[in-house]
Order: C-alpha cells, then sequence, then structure tokens
C-alpha cells in the first residue's frame, strides 16, 4: 500500500547517502535547502539533475571492436562462408547455450525472428493468432506477412501485458497460436497462457524481442513456450543494429526456422518450401559475439538498479512500478515503465507532468502513442481480396466490430511513463536518485502543476 501521508521529511530520510552529500555541498539543489528549491525547475526553480549525463548506449569495448575488426580482414563477410567458426554460428552457438536451449537460429531482425517463426510452424492464410496490441508493429508485421489474421487482445491496466481472459475470450475455431508479448522486458502471465495454450492446443510464440536474460520460473523467456523470438535493433539490450533470433529445444522446429531464413532452402542445399532471405551477416555476429562475455554483468546491474527505484519509487503515491506476475525472477530492464494516476496529482493530465519532470533534468515518455488496433493497416486488409478470400466479409466484419482495447487505450493515451533503460539503467546510484528525486519533487510541488 502506498503512503497517502507522503511527506518530504520521511522521503529524504531515505534517499542515499551520495544524493545527502551531494545536496550538502550544493551541487544538487534538492529538497529542503531554501524556499527556492521548492520551486519546480519548468516554473524556474533549480533542476534536480544537472549537467550529467547518462551511461552510452549502444554498447561499445574493446572487444566488441576487435571482433568488428577481425570479421572486416577475414573476408568472411556472409554465414554460408564458414558455416563452423563463422561470427554468426558462433553467436547462434553462445546465444542457445545462454538462453538454456539446443538451438538459435539469428537473422535480420526481431519481425524477421517472429515472421520465421510463424511461417516454420506452418501458420498462413486463415489462421488466427492472438497477440497484443501494446507492441512494436513488428509483432502484427510477421503474422500478416504469412497472410495470417492477428488478433489483438486487451492488456492489463498495471502490469502493459496482453490479458489472459481476454485472449481466451477471442479464441475462435480458426485460432492456431497465441502470442503474448513480454512488455517491457518481464514476464507476460505465462502460468495463464501455457494453460491456455494447453487447454485449446495452440501453439505459444513467445514475442521476447524485449526480454533478453529476463527469467521466470528458473527459464529464460523465449524458452518457455514452443518458440521465442529476440529483437538485436539498436535499442535494445542485446543489439548490432537490426539483427534477431530464435530459440526453441525443438530441433526439427528449428531446422524449418533456418531452411524458411534461407530462402527455403535447407542446410543440405535444396530449395524445400517458401522462405524470404532473412539470413544474418558475419559483422552483425561480430558485433553481438563480441558484446556476449560482458552481457550479464550488465543484466546484473540493470536488475540492482531496477530493484533500488522500485524500491523507492512505490513511496511515491499517484506513479506505480509495472506490475509483475508470479514467477518473475529477472527482468531486461530494456525499458523500466510506470502507470500514472492523475487522481493523484490534482487531475493533471500526463503531458504536463512529463514537462515538469523533463525541466527537472529526468526525461521520461509516454512510449507507444496508439495501440495497434487504432491503425490503418485494419483497413488495408479489409479491403484485401486476399483477406476477403481466405477469411469471408463476416468473419472479417466482426473482427474489426470486436477491435476496441479500453485499457489499451487508457495506458497509451493517459497512464504510461517510460524511462528507456538499457543505457541509463546501468548508471550509478547517484543517477537513480536523481529520477527518484524528480519524482518525488514533482509530487511534493503538485500543487505548482497547475500553473504549467
Ligand atoms: C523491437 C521489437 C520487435 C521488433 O524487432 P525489430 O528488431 O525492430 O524488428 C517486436 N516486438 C517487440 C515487443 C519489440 O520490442
Amino acid at each position: 500500500m502506498k503512503a497517502k501521508n507522503f511527506t518530504r521529511r520521511k522521503f529524504v530520510g531515505t534517499v542515499s547517502a551520495s544524493t545527502l552529500g551531494a545536496v550538502a555541498i550544493g551541487s544538487i539543489p534538492a529538497f529542503g535547502a531554501t524556499k527556492t528549491s521548492n520551486k519546480l525547475a519548468i516554473l524556474g526553480g533549480n533542476p534536480v539533475r544537472q549537467n550529467k549525463s547518462w551511461p552510452d548506449w549502444p554498447y561499445v569495448d574493446k572487444n566488441v571492436m576487435d571482433s568488428i575488426e577481425k570479421t572486416t580482414q577475414s573476408g568472411i563477410w556472409c554465414r554460408i562462408q564458414d558455416r563452423e567458426n563463422g561470427t554468426v554460428v558462433k553467436f547462434e552457438r553462445q546465444y542457445a547455450e545462454m538462453m538454456g536451449v539446443t538451438r538459435c537460429v539469428a537473422v535480420g531482425s526481431g519481425t524477421q525472428a517472429l515472421h520465421t517463426a510463424v511461417e516454420a510452424l506452418g501458420l498462413g492464410p486463415g489462421d488466427e493468432v492472438i497477440t497484443s496490441p501494446y507492441t512494436d508493429p513488428g509483432t502484427i508485421a510477421a503474422i500478416l506477412s504469412a497472410r495470417a489474421l492477428p488478433v489483438l487482445a486487451d492488456i492489463d491496466r498495471y502490469s502493459f501485458q496482453v490479458d489472459p481472459d481476454d485472449v481466451e475470450r477471442r479464441i475462435t475455431k480458426n485460432t492456431k497460436a497465441i502470442m503474448p508479448v513480454h512488455m517491457m522486458g518481464q514476464p507476460a502471465d505465462l502460468d495463464r497462457f501455457l494453460q491456455i495454450a494447453r487447454k485449446y492446443n495452440l501453439f505459444l510464440i513467445e514475442d521476447a524481442c524485449q526480454a533478453h536474460f529476463a527469467k521466470f520460473r528458473g527459464k529464460m523467456l523465449g524458452s518457455v513456450g514452443d518458440i521465442g523470438c529476440f529483437s538485436h535493433q539498436s535499442s535494445k539490450v542485446i543489439s548490432c543494429g537490426e539483427g534477431g533470433s530464435i530459440i526453441s529445444n525443438n530441433a526439427e522446429l528449428m531446422e524449418q526456422c533456418y531452411t524458411v531464413q534461407n530462402h527455403g532452402t535447407s542446410k543440405f542445399g535444396r530449395t524445400e518450401t517458401i522462405g524470404p532471405k532473412y539470413r544474418m551477416n558475419e559483422f552483425e555476429g561480430a558485433i553481438l559475439l563480441g558484446q556476449l562475455p560482458t552481457a550479464m554483468e550488465r543484466h546484473a546491474v540493470r536488475n540492482k538498479n531496477a530493484q533500488y527505484l522500485t524500491s523507492k519509487i512505490k513511496d511515491i503515491p499517484g506513479i506505480t512500478p509495472q506490475k509483475l506476475y508470479d514467477g518473475t525472477e529477472e527482468g531486461s530492464f530494456y525499458l523500466y515503465t510506470m502507470n500514472y494516476n492523475k487522481e493523484e496529482y490534482n487531475g493533471v493530465p500526463r503531458e504536463k507532468y512529463l514537462k515538469a519532470l523533463a525541466a527537472e533534468g529526468v526525461g521520461l515518455s509516454p512510449y507507444i502513442k496508439n495501440g495497434l488496433h487504432r491503425e490503418p493497416w485494419v483497413d488495408n486488409i479489409m479491403g484485401r481480396k486476399e483477406y476477403q478470400q481466405m477469411y469471408g466479409k463476416s468473419r472479417l466484419e466482426e473482427f474489426k466490430q470486436d477491435m476496441a482495447c479500453p485499457v489499451c487505450d487508457l495506458v497509451c493515451d493517459e497512464e504510461m511513463v517510460m524511462l528507456w533503460a538499457s543505457g541509463p539503467l546501468l548508471g550509478t546510484t547517484d543517477d537513480m536518485d536523481d529520477v527518484i528525486n524528480a519524482l518525488a519533487k514533482v509530487y511534493e510541488n503538485r500543487d505548482q502543476l497547475k500553473s504549467i
């Protein structure tokens, strides 16, 4: 329960010694020192955080640089030039081992990973896949590219994850798979999704594109369902510009993934099925390989900082860290997200709140503007000949009619407050205190928000 009688005295008593030290020497014009420090920075007061930067992202070190140089000089630039010791195949082996699975196939993006998985599972025209509207467009692009139908279920207001009850309600005779998205790199409600997949005999595809090294009941995310997909796009915690990977313990399915992403051509060189060419190149492999040896150290720092943030932020009214499900052990902390409740801020809308925080030197983002149910692809496929033929007009009408996701709308329009965390959560405790102090200062001085 939140302390409704939140006071500065109580809060300052809990901030770290490093921040208090800084206050004492006056470098952080934080709480309680002078009268002007009570003024929000946006109204001319002193900002909580000044002249400091967040850790750089994407991550680069000598090992990464050496790895790229070695690949450049080797002339092995494409994975089929060296099937034993190339960077892509080495990355696949190492990543699979870290994920606790037998096999990984690397591809050119998270979207490509998801599309490859969908094709390899044999899903296509006439099939329906239920997923979340609150996600990257790549999630549904993967389903649409196979000409399957992405059916969107609403989300939970506080976990931001797709809601199992609404998923179950949307199952039809054509539903073949569910694709929960582990948003913010935290587990979706996997106990329920495993149960639903079993009960209705559906594939469970994990969109773990944000969720590298996140753990659920002792298992890495991506290894819990039938197949798991990751993104290695620049912003993600394991990144190479654009890249993706697929993991599973199902040897046959993974061989099919290899074949699909290799323009339908198997490792034996026979062109067997429909497939795009999605192969990861050796430079991408080199960058990924170069960062794996130290990746778990960064993962641990993000988790430690996130725990610290949560332990403090939970006492600030009206701003609630993401709800986690039972079984959650570690997060990727690609993003650190919170729910903003304007009732605790005299009804001040989120946009003003975010402006006030930015002026304090802590820039948080509203993140996804529109759930995918509010994007124009819906009308686009309604008008397409192949969708009309494969699904029938009445199913498409019903699909469109049942598109509403009001909780997702509320989260998008009013409540999501996000700290991009790949780099920032590698910061010091002092950096974390800036975030906490900015949130606390704006709460304490919430009466001033009306005059922004
Ligand atoms: C990033 C992301 C994707 C797509 O990955 P790309 O590498 O950008 O294609 C898919 N789903 C989620 C949840 C993502 O965050």
